[in-house]
């Protein structure tokens, strides 16, 4: 075979990533889908890349040199199997097959054993950056064997985005098996929270100021120049700024059905982190707000219920507006937290060596939540590695300080002006049971041991205990 990587599945993103990686010297791509007329397509569009048409599996596999590469793209699921097994026929012991779909990490996990034990290198990557990622240059989230990513890893750090001052590519060996899917996950559910987030404070501007998009667009351009300085900001502005491309001059979101779709992965996020027990509460309100969205019944019934007369009265627009741009910094450091926190616990269930200040470095740029604040969460890591949470680094705490009383007044503001603001809220909730020094989890307690004997542990005493509630309320000791 000629072609030293091939990549299978010819949507969107297939064909980018194989744009991609025919651009890169020293590079030969054959291309593969199972309706062969879209592979030639692709390569009559882009007579440039020089890709290797395959029709078959079979011609796929012939067309690769030894020990070959291949990377699938197509619909996570039931079709990855499908083309897995497909290339197992064809392919040989020592090749590398690369998942680079959105695959449940639990299906990588399986899928990389069973290939294993068929003497199959199988790579779960999670790819980030959407379609114009693909193309010029995604955030790349490697899993399975170190041995797989020596040979993998240096054309995947030819293709992926480069940050940072020393432009090093977004990618790193995240871990064995299905640590990539699961820190891609992980990505999409922070996402998710940082979207909601967003929304939010567009929602304050508009609900409890009155400010149209056009104006909001600045803001947020302005936002973008400081500590917010990200792409989801920066496409926010974007978007606000936009008018109906039907014509007229009425703001584009005005006219756009206010339902969020969502594919996924973030709930799987939610998901885990219950089973985890890592609370997430940023991201669950996010896919709780996404579903709520969508539910135009109890919306409909909704529309009857009563609200506050009027929203709050706002003295000074600009004080305001820097508090929510400071809360909106504080919520999105405490889902990053969350996060974070979630990928440590995986981390340790499925047995991988995250970490965590390479993850920050790989997702600066490339990928959807690249943000100038994860230069300073890969600092925050690099200083102190065994940071506990996020929060403890000087750089977070000290914003959380400065943010916090702004913070509180812009929850107290929306609920008094009946504006929801479920991810704002919730992680200023977060902030503060993690600084409470007693929570009301001691009364939890005493409430189990009351209907169901599960006992409590005393702070005075070693042990667990017993009240005898319907008896005498004497103490007894449990073991
Ligand atoms: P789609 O998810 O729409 O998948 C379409 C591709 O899958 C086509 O090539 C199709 O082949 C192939 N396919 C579907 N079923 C089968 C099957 N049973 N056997 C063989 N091939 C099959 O394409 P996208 O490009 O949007 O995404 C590809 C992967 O990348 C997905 O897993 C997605 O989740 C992931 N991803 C997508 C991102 C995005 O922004 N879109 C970002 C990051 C990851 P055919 O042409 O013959 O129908």
């Amino acid at each position: 075979g000629v072609a030293n990587i091939g990549v299978t599945g010819m949507a969107v993103m297939g064909s980018n990533l194989a744009r991609n990686l025919a651009s890169r010297e020293g590079n030969t791509v054959a291309i593969h889908n199972r309706t062969t007329a879209k592979a030639h397509r692709v390569a009559e569009e882009h007579p440039e890349a020089g890709f290797v048409v395959a029709e078959t599996m079979a011609d796929f596999a012939a067309s690769l040199a030894r020990p070959r590469t291949a990377v699938i793209m197509v619909k996570a699921g039931a079709p990855t199997d499908a083309v897995i097994n497909e290339l197992t026929e064809v392919f040989e012991p020592g090749d590398i097959i690369v998942d680079g779909g959105n695959a449940d990490f639990h299906d990588t996990i399986r899928r990389e054993a069973e290939l294993r034990e068929k003497g199959f290198v199988f790579v779960g990557c999670g790819i980030s950056g959407g379609e114009e990622g693909a193309l010029k240059g995604p955030s790349l989230m490697p899993g399975g064997s170190a041995e797989g990513y020596r040979t993998l890893g240096p054309i995947l750090e030819t293709i992926a985005a480069r940050a940072g001052e020393d432009d090093s590519p977004c990618v790193t060996h995240v871990g064995t098996d299905g640590a990539g899917h699961f820190v891609k996950m992980v990505h999409n559910g922070i996402e998710y929270a940082d979207m909601q987030l967003i929304g939010e404070a567009y929602d304050l501007l508009r609900r409890v100021l009155g400010y149209e998009p056009a104006k909001i667009a600045e803001v947020f351009a302005e936002w973008n120049t400081g500590d917010l300085n990200s792409y989801l900001i920066e496409i926010t502005a974007e978007v606000l700024r936009q008018t109906d491309p039907r014509g007229g001059d009425e703001p584009l979101i005005d006219k756009v059905l206010d339902a969020a779709g969502a594919k996924g992965t973030g709930s799987w996020t939610v998901q885990n982190a219950l089973d985890l027990g890592v609370p997430v509460s940023g991201i669950a309100e996010a896919v709780f707000a996404r579903s709520l969205s969508s539910d135009p019944e109890r919306r409909a019934v909704g529309q009857k219920l009563p609200g506050p007369e009027r929203s709050v009265w706002i003295e000074d627009p600009h004080v305001f507006i820097n508090e929510v741009r400071d809360s909106l910094y504080a919520a999105k450091i405490i889902a990053y937290a969350q996060g974070f926190d979630e990928i440590v616990a995986g981390a340790k269930k499925y047995g991988w060596d995250i970490n965590l200040g390479e993850i920050a470095r790989i997702w600066r740029a490339g990928c959807i939540i690249r943000a100038g604040f994860l230069d300073q969460i890969t600092a925050a890591y690099v200083e102190h590695p065994d940071l506990i949470t996020l929060l403890e680094a000087p750089v977070f705490s000290e914003a959380l300080t400065k943010a916090q009383q702004g913070w509180r007044r812009v929850v107290a503001t929306a609920v008094y002006s009946g504006v929801p603001t479920p991810a704002l809220s919730t992680s200023l909730a977060y902030y503060d049971a993690l600084r409470s020094p007693r929570l009301p989890a001691a009364l939890t307690q005493l409430q189990r041991d009351f209907f169901g004997a599960h006992t409590y542990r005393r702070i005075d005493d070693e042990g667990s205990f017993h009240t005898l509630w319907s008896a005498d309320r004497s103490e007894v000791s449990e073991g």
